[in-house]
Parts: structure tokens; sequence; C-alpha cells
């Protein structure tokens, strides 16, 4: 289900991957390295993707297809093991105060985000936060595969999420300002769609948008995310100011 319409008259809207981003780890690559395939032949992968050898979506079902464990178990191994970004739970409740819906586009699998989501944020945080990912199909014989959302190399073109939205704020000529928070190169096409993105820092994605002059600035946690999304909706720093593209 899509919101464009509602979310018209919003002063922001909140687009963020959700693996190594709103969680400290990325819940498939741990799968993968942990009961799939192991952490050499992940990284042996993730180099093809990046000289572009293989797409992300084979790459990511041939690390999905290692992964011998039922898809619950998984679930709760992945309950365990994974955390949530220290300034996470306060940027959802301030959103909440202040009317900002917070969408998450990802490549992960549904009931994975909602399960970390339900238990690390709180069971009504699934309610409240829109997810706009692939999905996962688990058989009678209680083997498992995931379901891409479109037939893009990647599997979920995370663009095609945001772009109605973008156009909904274009055409009403309002002064929403669209955000994005990511860390993988796959947040890239999403991250042109909006007005600032949010990158993690160190990571792949940041070469790129100084590569590309793509407006971002680098962040820690959410709480610096929190601090600069403030600081721009009360007009206290500009998207420019906060640019790193810019000089
Ligand atoms: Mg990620």
């Amino acid at each position: 289900m899509s919101f464009v319409k509602e979310y018209a008259d919003k002063k922001a809207i909140i687009f963020t991957d959700f693996d190594g981003t709103v969680t400290l780890q990325d819940s498939n690559d741990y799968l993968t390295e942990n009961l799939g395939f192991g952490l050499e032949k992940r990284l042996e992968l993730n180099d093809k993707i990046l000289n572009g050898t293989i797409s992300f979506r084979e790459a990511f079902s041939l690390m999905l297809e290692s992964i011998p464990t039922p898809f619950d178990e998984c679930i709760q191994y992945l309950l365990k093991n994974i955390q949530l970004d220290p300034g996470f739970k306060e940027i959802f409740h301030w959103a909440q105060e202040n009317d900002i819906p917070i969408i998450v586009v990802s490549s992960g699998m549904k009931p994975i985000i909602r399960a970390l989501l339900e238990n690390l944020v709180g069971e009504d945080s699934i309610d409240k936060i829109e997810i706009v990912s692939n999905d996962c199909k688990v058989n009678p014989d209680n083997t498992w595969e995931i379901v891409y959302r479109d037939e893009t190399p990647f599997g979920h073109d995370k663009s095609r999420a945001i772009k109605p939205y973008r156009e909904a704020r274009n055409a009403a000529d309002s002064k929403q300002v669209l955000f994005y928070c990511g860390d993988g190169v796959s947040d890239l096409s999403a991250a042109r769609e909006t007005d600032l993105l949010f990158a993690k820092r160190g990571k792949d994605l940041v070469t790129i948008c100084r590569r590309d002059l793509i407006p971002f600035t680098q962040f820690d946690s959410f709480k610096d995310i929190l601090a600069n999304m403030k600081s721009i909706l009360s007009g206290v720093k500009t998207i420019d100011d906060l640019d790193e593209n810019k000089p």
C-alpha cells in the first residue's frame, strides 16, 4: 500500500534503508556468514557485484540459497544477535510526535524486518513504519526462498518506491523535504530521488556520493541524523550547509 496522497502535506518524509542502517549489522550478511557458506565466499560475491560480473539479485539469491536453516529459526537467530542503531528509537518517537512518516526501503525480506522492528523498536512500530521490501515464500517442506519485488537486477529498485512521493511533492509545489538514510551501493538510486542523503561514515556509498556529486552528509548513528534533520526543518541550517559536496 502506498500513501503518496496522504503524505503530500507532511513537512518531511524519512526514507531509510534497513540492514546496516536501522540495524548495526546486515541481517542477510549475518545469516550467510554464520549459517550459510560463510564470510569468504560472501566477500568474493561482493567483489563480483562491485566489478559488475554478477548482478546484486543473482549474488543475493546465491547467498540466501546457501542457508539450510528453516526460516522461523533464522528469525529467532537474528532476534538474538542483531542490534538496533542507538539513535533509532529516539528518531522514531520524534517522527511520530512531528507527524513525519518513516518509510523503510529495503532489499531484505519483510518478515525479518517486521520481526526485528517489533523486537527492537516496539510492537506498535510496525503499524507506524511503512515497509517497502522484498518478501519470502516458505514452502510446505519448510524450505524457503526470497520473492523479489520487481524484475530489475537489484530485485528491488529502491528509486521506484520514492519517485511517486517526489513527483507529488513537486506537483504540489510544497516545501516538503525528502531525506534518505543508507549505507550501501543499492541506496544510491534511491538517494537521487531525495533532497539529502545521510550516508554511513566510511562506507563505499560515501566514495560514490563524492564522485557523482550527490548531496550527502555522513552519519555515525541516527543521533547525528536527528540533530541535522531538526536543524534543517527549523531553518537553522540548509541542505547546502550540510552537503559535503558543497565547498
Ligand atoms: Mg544496508
